[in-house]
């Protein structure tokens, strides 16, 4: 459901904006960092205690290039102690470009004529889902610009369509949504549709700058974005996933604001959100914004490790927009989950020829990761991750996976590697070429015999063997 902005006023207490920047700025302004202080705080969020603001705003303030390496260090070990290697797969798919806002970093904004506008018929979409199921896909992410065509029933029978939709052994398993902010009768609609996450990233905690960047249309107003999650909670969608836009403002703020927003979910609903994006501004269409907060790499690689301790049980997500080689090292940090085979033009998953697909005219932005699905799955076998595509928890109801992962003794053990390494053999056996299926039942081999001699491993083994006799959607 849409809304005129002057209508937006909010008259519910609880959907009132939750950041006080003079606040976050306190924290980050009085930190003192020392050796002792930040190893501290980095032994505490391997004991897998969530940090507190005041902790995090250390952690942003320790620049010693010594402390920073502890950091990183402590991010890793972070991982290999919890998440252990297994990563999971998704794509985004564009459903609509049209868009009424005027947001001064996107290609997609209303004002911008250089860039085509489209939305996907029915038959589109079917077809983009089918190339997608045809690479080897489960995880799809739709998005849409903000727009009176894309309202709640809109959204949510595109999200039936992409589940419907069946190509050979192909279907798409779960459907997550990056869209507009609704009201709560809208986001019960899409809850309706069997969603997996919401994600709406709030681009910039800082209320100024947003006032700054975003100059015209619904978008304007702050809290009516700020609080879109509330309204999701209260419609019964308790899988959300929240995000900065970096490069906006300070990156040290803007990482106070996500975990104050964290925060926010866990004393209001009880749990925190499911992921955490961290999107770094690339170059669109028309980008017209002050570079005086472009983040470099060094920093960018710094924040997310200084995520991963903040907030350990948390999704981190990584996508195309940032190169391989950003990709390689922000993983060991205990990235969740990245893209694949991205292809972020409208239509552009079904164009036979992927280079005349990348065309910035249809782009919301520029990417810098446009391997295949099957080179990134490669590249992450020879690294000794798990490709995953699994979708378990979700269709068994165990919602709030991530904090099971790091709080339930032995549920990596028990559901997520095991899962990651039966969907793996399914794309081996489905999609993979001859070198990758060879490469990868290596490593599903390798990952066996580093299991203990139990029932399990031997229900395992068993499921394996019956996805390699066609079987499919085998999970524990
Ligand atoms: N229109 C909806 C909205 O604004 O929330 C959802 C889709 S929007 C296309 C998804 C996200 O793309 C935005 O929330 C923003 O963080 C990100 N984005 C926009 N322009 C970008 C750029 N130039 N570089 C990187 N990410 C960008
Ligand atoms: Fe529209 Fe979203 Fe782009 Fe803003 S970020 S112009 S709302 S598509």
């Amino acid at each position: 459901m849409l809304f005129k902005p002057e209508k937006l006023k909010i008259k519910d207490q609880r959907m009132k904006s939750f950041i006080d920047s003079d606040e976050l700025w306190g924290f980050i302004n009085n930190a003192r960092p020392t050796k002792e202080g930040v190893r501290n705080i980095i032994a505490k969020s391997l004991d897998k205690q969530r940090l507190t603001l005041e902790e995090t705003a250390m952690l942003v303030q320790a620049s010693d290039p010594e402390l920073v390496e502890e950091i990183k260090q402590g991010a890793k070990s972070l991982k290999e102690k919890v998440y252990g290697q297994r990563i999971v797969l998704f794509a985004p798919l564009y459903i609509g470009n049209r868009c009424i806002n005027k947001c001064a970093y996107c290609g997609f904004k209303s004002t911008n004529k250089a860039i085509k506008r489209i939305t996907l018929t029915n038959e589109e979409l079917v077809a983009q889902v089918q190339a997608l199921e045809d690479a080897g896909h489960k995880r799809l992410i739709l998005v849409y610009g903000e727009h009176p065509t894309y309202d709640a029933k809109f959204i949510a029978d595109t999200v039936r369509t992409v589940y419907s939709v069946r190509s050979g052994p192909g279907e798409i398993r779960r459907v997550n949504i990056n869209a507009a902010p609704m009201d709560i009768d809208g986001f019960r609609i899409i809850k309706d549709a069997k969603i997996g996450t919401y994600q709406v990233f709030q681009e910039t905690y800082h209320e100024e700058t947003y006032a700054k960047v975003h100059l015209g249309g619904i978008k304007r107003n702050f809290e009516w974005r700020l609080t879109a999650l509330d309204r999701a909670q209260e419609a019964g969608i308790d899988d959300v996933g929240i995000g900065a836009l970096f490069g906006l403002y300070d990156w040290r703020f803007e990482v106070l604001g996500l975990i104050r927003h964290t925060n926010h979910f866990e004393a209001v609903y009880n749990v925190g959100p499911h992921t955490i994006s961290f999107p770094r501004i690339q170059y669109a269409s028309e980008l017209n914004i002050s570079k005086s907060h472009l983040v470099s790499d060094e920093h960018f690689t710094r924040l997310v490790a200084i995520l991963r301790l903040a907030v350990p049980y948390t999704g981190l997500i990584l996508t195309a927009r940032e190169p391989g080689s950003i990709r390689d090292e922000i993983m060991q940090f205990g990235v969740s989950q990245i893209d694949g085979g991205t292809n972020i033009e409208l239509g552009g998953y079904s164009k036979k020829d992927q280079a005349e697909a990348q065309d910035i005219d249809l782009e919301q932005f520029q990417i810098n990761d446009s391997r295949s699905l099957n080179e990134i799955m490669d590249e992450l076998i020879e690294h000794d991750y798990i490709p995953s595509f699994c979708t378990s928890c979700y269709r068994r109801g165990r919602t709030g996976e991530h904090f099971m992962e790091f709080s339930v003794p032995g549920f990596i053990k028990r559901f997520c590697q095991p899962n990651a390494m039966l969907t793996l053999a399914e794309y081996l056996e489905d999609y993979a070429p001859a070198a990758t299926k060879e490469k990868g039942y290596l490593l599903i081999q390798k990952k066996l015999d580093e299991m203990e001699k139990d029932s399990s491993r031997a229900d395992l083994i068993g499921k394996i063997e019956q996805v390699k006799a066609g079987k499919r959607d085998l999970y524990f």
